[in-house]
């Protein structure tokens, strides 16, 4: 690090480095985007001034005429974009410009994949933001002076991109951020009005400042022209706003690069007047799932920028959604605090709420597939909705997905309205069965009767499953059961002619229920025979207070404490195993037979065994004497 007085070379964050390289190469057939992005960066910047103005005014300098200038110079090769907003201080240069501060980081890293196309696209999810600058330029020069300071602490930013960067403290006069793109070889048909009013309005219409640039042919004039449109886009009538612009929108206030899947907006009129413009991404972000997830929905009161991420504004399940929210009602002044208790923002949130609800149920209807990429991005977050949103369950529970016996892959697809209507005439449950896995869920031995049967098991292994179930209970009238409970009422599936097999059979193996249980001591609550199994010996269920196996191992890796409850070992009592078991004379080989069998019933339901090696050798006992 070379310090004089004023001046330092500072090296990039690793990270920086790595996404710069990698930015240059995949961004290049989108290089446009620079402009897009700094212009994005100039409208924030301005949006927190008048923020911070609202409890300082001298903070706008006598200067409340908020413009972005972009302006080219063809001899000395540059594009300048500026802006008038609240600048940076130096340590805000080092802190915003150095480095990246997003959560995610890492994860981002990790899922590069190498191939620029996939990439490129990865990157513009993670977001580009000023970095893009360097797409086209081989030095930047960033010169700003923060709102309120005095003008010889302006600060200048300049790097090649390539690992270093300087700064140093300067006199700025004017209060705000200039941008100087010094570009590549070879970019020079950037350096061209036309061309760079048609970007703006391509890529930043939907931008409220004006977006001013010299008049083409009046150089000597010195003459300006605004650009874009210049009113909030969200304040205009639908019916003038194109989907080009709403996604533009979009990637300008959610900070990503690729279209969203969907969008609504909508202006509430009568007690309270506000508008929203709320999006849908079309892929979760790398970070949905880390604590500190941000960048949801903006607040705006009367077109003036309140906060960004104003969690009250949305529920938690719903924190994928971005976009804007203005309120004429709500005081310029409001703070997060106040936010926590106020009316007004309640009826927003629930308006909101529904609003997105409704947009996703629509899509059922409208675009299933559209919907159907929704819920492989999003799925497990809104199944969050079914545990923390009662007021509305009923459109939560019909948005709902799930792999079943009937899919033909892990993908959840079957909503609990389509599974109602494949009930069979006898059936008036919704069976479901939770594992630890797809695949373990699929093939667990208790789907063997309902397999048989033709009836269709919805086939549950997200964590988050285990809650919306207990929330859920039923559907439609029907209610939901597991089919490891020991209760469950096979009854009504069987016809009289399989009744009566089923407990001729079971008379016959009585006295062999009594020998198991007795062989098993302490291990089982009970054994008893089931028509549930059609190709396997044995299974384990629980009864009524008995916790699912899967939930209990959840709740365990959690760190609580689960009372041992003893499961219940059914047979199968028309299985060979079974039948020969019935005629072991041998003690010794009864006892390896009935612990390999509740064994492998514990292995098939998910659980570890506590002694495996006994497990094995009682195994090889066995089947050294075939
Ligand atoms: P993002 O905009 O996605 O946060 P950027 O790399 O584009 O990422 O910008 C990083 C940060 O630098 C911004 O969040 C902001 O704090 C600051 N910044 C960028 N451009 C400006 C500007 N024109 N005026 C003031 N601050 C800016």
């Amino acid at each position: 690090m070379t310090v004089d007085a004023h001046k330092e070379t500072l090296g990039f964050q690793a990270e920086v480095k790595q996404l710069l390289d990698l930015m240059i190469h995949s961004l290049y057939s989108n290089k446009e985007i620079f402009l897009r992005e700094l212009i994005s960066n100039a409208s924030d910047a301005v949006d927190r001034l008048r923020f911070a103005a609202l409890s300082d005014a001298s903070l706008y300098e006598k200067d409340a005429d908020f413009k972005i200038h972009v302006a080219y110079d063809k001899e000395n090769r540059t594009i300048t974009v500026s802006d008038n907003g609240i600048g940076m201080d130096r340590d805000e240069v080092v802190t915003h410009i150095g480095t990246i501060a997003k959560s995610g980081t890492r994860e981002f890293f990790q899922s590069l994949t190498g191939d620029q196309r996939k990439d490129a696209n990865l990157i513009g999810q993670f977001g580009v933001g000023f970095y893009s600058s360097f797409v086209v330029a081989d030095k930047v020069t960033l010169t700003t002076r923060r709102a309120g300071v005095s003008t010889d602490q302006g600060v200048r930013w300049e790097s090649e991109g390539l690992g270093e960067y300087t700064i140093e403290t300067v006199e700025r006069a004017a209060r705000g951020t200039e941008i100087v793109l010094h570009l590549r070889e070879g970019e020079d048909d950037l350096l061209d009005g036309y061309r760079l009013r048609g970007i703006v309005r391509k890529f930043s219409d939907h931008i409220s400042l004006p977006i001013v640039m010299k008049a083409e042919g009046k150089e000597e004039e010195e003459k300006e022209e605004v650009v874009n449109s210049a009113s909030a886009l969200w304040a205009r009538p639908k019916s003038e706003i194109s989907e080009e612009q709403y996604n533009e929108f979009y990637k300008h206030v959610a900070h990503d690069f690729t279209d969203p899947l969907a969008y609504v907006h909508s202006r509430m009129e009568g007690t309270h007047e506000y508008t929203l413009l709320l999006y849908i991404p079309s892929q979760a972000p790398f970070d949905l799932w880390t604590r500190e997830y941000h960048h949801g929905v903006k607040l705006y009161v009367r077109r003036v920028f309140i906060m960004d991420d104003a969690e009250k504004l949305m529920p938690h399940y719903l924190r994928f959604v971005r976009g804007v929210i203005d309120s004429s009602d709500l005081p310029l002044n409001i703070s997060r605090e106040l936010l926590q208790h106020n009316r007004l923002i309640d009826t927003i949130r629930s308006t909101a709420t529904k609003k997105v609800l409704g947009l996703l149920s629509d899509m059922t209807k409208s675009d299933p597939e559209k919907f159907a990429t929704f819920w492989q991005e999003f799925g497990r977050v809104l199944k969050e909705g079914v545990i923390e949103d009662h007021a509305n369950h009923e459109t939560l529970a019909s948005l709902l997905r799930f792999a079943t016996t009937a899919s033909a892959s892990e993908k959840q697809d079957v909503s609990l309205e389509a599974y109602v209507s494949r009930m069979k005439e006898s059936q008036d449950k919704i069976y479901y069965i939770t594992a630890d896995s797809y695949a373990a869920a699929k093939e667990s031995p208790l789907l063997e009767i309902f397999k048989k049967k033709g009836i269709e098991v919805l086939l549950l292994s997200d964590p988050v499953d285990h809650l919306v179930i207990s929330e859920l209970r039923e559907f439609q009238g029907k209610q939901l059961e597991s089919v490891a409970k020991a209760s469950l009422d096979l009854d009504k599936l069987e016809d009289a002619v399989e009744k009566e097999e089923h407990q001729r059979s079971a008379d016959e193996v009585k006295d062999l229920l009594d020998r198991i249980k007795t062989t098993l001591g302490e291990k089982v609550k009970d054994v008893r025979t089931t028509a549930r199994l059609t190709t396997s010996p044995a299974c384990l269920v629980v009864d009524e207070y008995g916790m699912d196996p899967s939930l209990k191992r959840l709740l365990q890796s959690a760190g609580q404490k689960i009372p041992d409850v003893k499961p219940i070992l059914e047979i199968n009592p028309q299985h060979p195993v079974i039948a020969r078991l019935k005629n072991e004379s041998d003690e010794q080989r009864f006892s390896d037979w009935a612990n390999v069998l509740f064994d492998q019933s514990m292995l098939s339901s998910g659980e570890q065994l506590n002694d495996p090696i006994s497990f094995v050798n009682r195994l090889n006992n066995l089947l050294s004497h075939l």
